[in-house]
């Protein structure tokens, strides 16, 4: 009798043992379900993020490059594949042409605009991607012909940040800005109508991890 009553005894103690088993398990899976929900409700939500996971909606895979020298510093700056990163930017040289709404539309579609030109490197940095016989929309218009270029930030076009080549801008009919190059004055910009067929460059800031 005593050794059948010990011999149950072992068995609801097994019993207890596999159930308290059974009952953590659960436990922990429940909450690494919950931090994962919590993770990725993070990744679609913060910024920067977000802006990467809207990204992801119109392309397919990102590349990251380290920037910064200190350990500190360090941070990832992420351009869609293809497009070329400098500076806080990416950019994308099209490989078609068309009009300059149509090529500014294309831009904003991928999350971008057409092309801002804030500084001499940056021009520097853009021509040296782009094929000399060839003329390409820039985002610096004129709408109302009256002179008053702007480009698509909304930010007029500065006094001394200017690249025209001479004697241009020559018309108030012409209210798009391109770049192209004519010897001698090498690669700078000319205005042209904007029902015409161009190639076109975007950029987008760079998205930081
Ligand atoms: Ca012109």
């Amino acid at each position: 009798m005593v050794q059948e009553r010990q011999r149950r005894g072992k068995g609801v103690c097994w019993m207890l043992r596999l159930w308290s088993v059974a009952v953590i398990s659960i436990l922990l899976l429940s909450a690494c379900f919950v931090a994962s929900c919590v993770l990725t409700y993070q990744f679609t939500t913060d910024n920067p993020n977000r802006r990467l996971f809207e990204l992801h909606t119109y392309h397919s895979s990102i590349s990251c490059f380290s920037e910064g020298t200190m350990v500190s510093e360090k941070m990832w700056g992420c351009c869609p594949n293809h497009w070329k990163p400098f500076g806080s930017s990416c950019y994308l040289i099209s490989t078609k042409e068309n009009f300059w709404s149509i090529s500014e539309q294309n831009c904003v579609e991928m999350g971008a605009h057409l092309v801002v030109i804030n500084t001499e490197a940056e021009q520097t940095f853009i021509t040296q991607q782009l094929n000399e016989s060839l003329s390409y929309f820039l985002g610096l218009s004129d709408p109302q012909g009256n002179g008053k270029w702007q480009w698509t930030d909304n930010t007029p076009l500065s006094q001394t940040v200017r690249f025209w080549h001479p004697n241009e801008p020559n018309s108030p009919a012409e209210r798009c800005a391109s770049i192209v190059f004519w010897n001698p004055a090498k690669w700078a910009w000319n205005d042209v109508l904007c029902d015409t067929k161009r190639r076109s460059i975007c950029e987008m800031k760079k998205i930081y991890l």
